[in-house]
């Protein structure tokens, strides 16, 4: 197993590569997240270490661009505050678990292992279903160049969908994925939601997107809509909130 370490500090970067020796583990050192970017593309690692505090571009951009190169070797990103806010950033680009510092080794050979076990998996960082695009990290969704305004709940309830695009999810599925404990307790809160989602995502563009599925649920087409039949997909698409065809 060869892990490679990102980190500027030299005493942490060599503990780090110690411990990881001990561990039966080869570890090589980068000092810049530039530098963690060409050995990870040119050095077939079975993950990645990465400190947050860098100098030159950070942990959260080397991260995402790791993702973007299509780089999808587990990632551990070392922070050094418990702030919620660095978890949240780590997380949504790209990374697959995170260690507060200061950390024990016993856990992060641990946490290692358990990645390592898992493989290294596509999962971007940014959504992409048909022309729909998702960004989770800064939280901006568009259709083709067209941004969309969405508020919380239709995002999460959004980012739900294209994360199973073609899946048939019921209403359960998407309260657990979409909403919080304390949801407001109205049967038809999914229902009423994904009216909301297709006047914003749908109906401007003159597509239909997000189908009903009869006794089952709801289902984001695959290819990330069709042309609102009549519309042919020619028609100038009409950006009013109205309930009229046009
Ligand atoms: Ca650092």
């Amino acid at each position: 197993m060869r892990v490679l370490v990102v980190e500027d500090e030299i005493k942490m970067a060599g503990l780090l590569r110690r411990g990881l020796m001990a561990d039966g583990m080869a570890a090589d050192v980068a000092i810049k997240g530039e530098d963690a970017l060409w050995m990870a593309g040119s050095t077939a690692y079975d993950a990645v270490i990465l400190d947050v505090m860098l100098p030159g571009i950070d942990g959260f951009e080397t991260c995402r661009r790791l993702r973007a190169d299509g780089v999808w070797i587990p990632i551990l990103m070392l922070t050094a505050r418990d702030a919620v806010e660095d978890r949240v950033a780590g997380l949504d680009g790209g990374a697959d678990d995170y260690l507060n510092k200061p950390f024990s080794f016993a856990e992060l050979g641990a946490r290692l292992r358990a990645l390592v076990r898992r493989g290294p998996v596509e999962r971007p960082s940014v959504l992409t279903v048909g022309d729909l695009v998702l960004d989770p990290a800064s939280r901006r969704v568009r259709r083709g160049a067209r941004d969309i305004s969405l508020s919380t709940k239709e995002f999460a309830l959004l980012q739900t969908f294209m994360r199973r695009p073609g899946d048939v999810l019921d209403r359960l599925q998407l309260i657990e994925h979409a909403w919080d404990d304390d949801y407001e307790n109205r049967s038809n809160v999914v229902d009423v939601y994904v009216r909301y989602l297709r006047e914003k995502i749908d109906r401007p563009f003159a597509v239909d997107s997000l189908e009903t599925v009869r006794g089952a649920g709801y289902r984001l087409r695959a290819d990330g809509g069709r042309p609102v039949s009549g519309a042919g997909g020619t028609r100038p698409a009409c950006a009013c909130a109205c309930a009229c065809a046009c």
